[in-house]
């Protein structure tokens, strides 16, 4: 462990972007008190429980296992000493629109089998498509995710230069899928993981092929435990270095005095620092707890940002199993641009009348779940942000999804339940402060991408800082933690001398 260096910083928020960060500064030496609103630690990778059947509430992918396995080395730790990680095999099921259902399998050899069944020389194509996400992923692991932007002389700097050009940044994900694929399927397979990235195949740029490199060659992986067990984790790494912790204490205002942050005001208190590190929503952040003159970006900004869908998940405990799921099963709608409108387009927001939508069923791996012989089943449908929200529309659209589920898959599903609770828009505006009631943050569009996401440092106030899924590198459990990274090492640059 580093010397202490005398300065504390104020962490608002105990998400995988606050409890990364209070680990890393934590351990470079830094004093640290994580305030959170919530009960407990996670963020979005809450825990809700009932009955015995327990429910990871947000992520459910343990995708990256790479970057994962680099911010536990920090610390010198593999993954697997601090959890049971299993590959998933298959890594996960889609039920296509037309009736087909496949399995993607953890072998690469059974994929480029199963793609060659899908379309000729499927299995050829596979592999130089997944060759060339290789190459991008690796170019952005190296180059791109684990540096910060500050200007665009940043951005086209060093490798990058010479590299950029092959990122076809101006060309959209569904173009460059056209160019490689001509089935359905094939081209389904491949496009559906963008969701992980809050956005759709028209409106993200084709560098995100990388998606596939991760899912298809890097694998899908469990925390035995759920994703709450990564969460705690990550706490006890944070506590055992001197990390403090203060939950149901949400932050009510950033304390800030020409033009230095001196602390914060909570439900409970005020408490003084020298740093303050928000990762809390952005939006909020700025458009809540500080004053007007102390915004980087004003309302204005924020509504005219692309925001990452909403959704409705149902936390679903069902009274036996069903084998027709996998650990992780797709269920993509044939026409499923006109899904990509009703989220993405304004003009058409709405709540999808015939939406594809995901179920996680994550007893088929980890028994402490469901009791025994029992499901747990998380049914996630995207939703457009700002849409209305009540309790008569969830429960129609639970109806919906369960017709949908149980024409799709044949068995009487709704006969099962015994535990039932919905988690929308509302709730994602009051138990996160998301803006919209985004569940994902900011979309990865082009001009939300690296340099283009909000910064990591106020650009009003010297101390105060930002990190988690709205700054770069943006969306999902692992480049929160990246975002994290790259902030500690900043702070640590900036205030250990
Ligand atoms: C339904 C769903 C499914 C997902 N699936 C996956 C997946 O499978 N794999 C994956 O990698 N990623 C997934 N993601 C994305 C991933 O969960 C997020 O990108 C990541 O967890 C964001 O972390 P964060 O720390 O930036 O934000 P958050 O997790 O939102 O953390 C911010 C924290 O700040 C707290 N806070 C807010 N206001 C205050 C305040 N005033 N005072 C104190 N604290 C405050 C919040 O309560 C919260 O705990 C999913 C997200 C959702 C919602």
């Amino acid at each position: 462990m580093a010397e202490k260096n005398g300065k504390k910083v104020i962490i608002i928020g105990a998400g995988f972007g606050g409890l990364s960060a209070a680990a890393l500064l934590a351990k470079n030496g830094f004093d640290v008190l994580v305030l959170e609103k919530n009960e407990g630690p996670g963020g979005r990778a809450s825990v809700y429980s009932e009955k015995g059947y327990t429910f990871d509430m947000g992520p459910s992918w343990y995708l990256m296992p790479d970057v994962y396995e680099k911010f536990f080395m920090e610390f010198g730790k593999k993954a697997n000493d601090l959890m049971e990680l299993p590959r998933l095999d298959p890594s996960y099921r889609i039920y296509f629109g037309n009736g087909k259902v496949l399995d993607i399998a953890a072998d690469l050899d059974k994929n480029i089998a199963l793609f060659d069944s899908l379309e000729q020389d499927g299995g050829q194509k596979l592999k130089k498509y997944l060759a060339s996400a290789k190459e991008k992923y690796d170019l952005s692991i190296n180059e791109m995710l684990y540096r910060d932007y500050k200007s665009i002389f940043d951005f086209f700097s060093g490798r990058m230069l010479i590299e950029g050009r092959k990122m076809h940044i101006l060309e959209n994900l569904d173009t460059f899928v056209s160019k490689h694929f001509t089935s359905d399927e094939a081209k389904k397979i491949v496009e559906y993981s963008i969701g992980f990235l809050g956005g759709s195949p028209k409106n993200t740029p084709s560098f995100y092929h990388i998606m596939s490199h991760i899912d298809l060659t890097l694998g899908v992986f469990y925390p035995v435990g759920g994703m709450r067990k990564v969460a705690t984790v990550i706490r006890d790494l944070a506590e055992n270095y001197g990390a403090e912790f203060k939950f149901n204490e949400p932050v009510t205002e950033i304390i800030v005095r020409d033009g230095k942050a001196q602390g914060v005001r909570t439900s409970g208190g005020t408490y003084e620092s020298d740093i303050v590190l928000v990762n809390a929503d952005y939006a909020f952040a700025e458009l809540e707890l500080l004053n007007p003159e102390y915004r980087t970006y004003d309302r204005k900004y924020w509504e005219r940002r692309v925001m990452a869908p909403s959704a409705i998940v149902f936390y679903v405990g069902v009274n036996r199993r069903f084998e027709s799921l996998a650990h992780h099963t797709l269920f993509l709608d044939e026409n499923w641009e006109h899904n990509f409108d009703e989220i993405f387009d304004p003009k058409k927001a709405a709540w999808p009348k015939n939406p594809s939508y995901y179920v996680n069923v994550p007893s088929m791996t980890d028994p402490t779940a469901a009791p025994p012989g029992c499901d747990t089943l998380f049914i996630l449908v995207a939703l457009a942000p700002g849409l209305e929200d009540s309790p008569e529309i969830r429960e129609r659209f639970y109806t919906l999804i369960m017709d949908k589920l149980e024409a799709s898959t044949g068995d009487r599903i709704r006969d099962a339940v015994v535990v039932k609770k919905a988690f929308a828009l509302n709730d994602f505006k009051e138990r996160y402060h998301a803006y919209k009631g985004t569940a994902l943050g900011l979309s990865h569009t082009l001009l939300q991408t690296a340099l283009w996401r909000p910064a990591h440092q106020s650009k009003k106030v010297d101390n105060l800082f930002y990190s988690g899924h709205y700054t770069h590198p943006g969306i999902g459990v692992p480049m929160t933690i990246i975002s994290s990274t790259i902030v500690a090492a900043e702070l640590t640059d900036k205030y250990h001398k």
